[in-house]
């Protein structure tokens, strides 16, 4: 793939995303933040240049390394769970296609993504558009580790299956800390809300199906 080198973005690819936009607000996506980083970002550039017309539909695609970029139905609807604000701490789990990441880093938030698949987190090195978004850090690890040095998080996003929540990331939210997490196995989740109240007590909101690659314990070096 040419991730390397800038592409274009065209009237026809800026009409293609206002029409996915209403796709999603038909679907019940209600933040307009979130929707406006949508109409912004170029999908297109994430994929290979051979699917420029289906990065603009709203389903997920493959990657590199057996990996997807999520659904942006999904993106949306996890990104519009975590009540951003300018500025938020926020930790991600399964940089990917870094698609995510750029959403969340065109709302203004500080963030630290980890991905566990070494060819996936050097592809995206070379990714020229991340240059634009300096508020977004990348790191290759685990993430059922997170970021202990880095930690709290405001927020904490994971966007691939989780078995069960992981311990360490619940101990790395804020108290007032917002975390949306799929959790199930084979490719069926449930996405929950989790919330740790100021004072420590955990409420869970089930927030429906989903279907996820799943979260893998430790990095690979391939
Ligand atoms: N947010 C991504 C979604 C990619 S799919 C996007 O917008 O494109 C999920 C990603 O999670 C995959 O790249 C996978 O390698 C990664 N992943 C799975 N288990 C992980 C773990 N334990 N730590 C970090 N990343 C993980």
């Amino acid at each position: 793939m040419l991730h390397s080198l800038p592409k274009d973005d065209n009237y026809l690819h800026k009409g293609l995303r206002k029409q996915l936009v209403q796709t999603l607000r038909e679907k019940g996506i209600k933040d307009e933040r979130v929707l406006a980083a949508i109409e912004t970002i170029p999908r297109h550039f994430f994929l290979d240049p051979a699917f420029e017309r289906q990065a603009y539909e709203d389903r997920a695609f493959p990657i590199a390394a057996g990996q997807t970029i999520s659904q942006p139905y999904t993106v949306a609807f996890q990104t519009q769970l975590l009540e951003l604000k300018k500025f938020d701490k926020v930790l991600e789990i399964g940089t990917g296609s870094a698609y995510q990441a750029t959403v969340l880093g065109e709302l203004g938030v500080t963030l630290y993504t980890i991905e566990r698949q070494k060819e996936l987190y050097d592809y995206v090195g070379k990714f020229f558009f991340l240059k634009k978004y300096p508020n977004i850090r990348r790191f290759y690890g685990d993430g059922f580790e997170g970021l202990p040095s880095y930690a709290p998080f405001d927020k904490i996003i994971i966007t691939c299956g989780a078995p069960f929540v992981p311990p360490k990331l619940l101990a790395q939210l804020k108290p007032g800390g917002i975390m949306v997490i799929p959790v199930g196995e084979d490719g069926k989740q449930k996405m929950l809300r989790i919330i740790k109240e100021p004072n420590g007590n955990i409420i869970e909101e089930e927030m429906g199906d989903f279907a996820f690659v799943p979260m893998l314990q430790g990095r690979n070096h391939k």
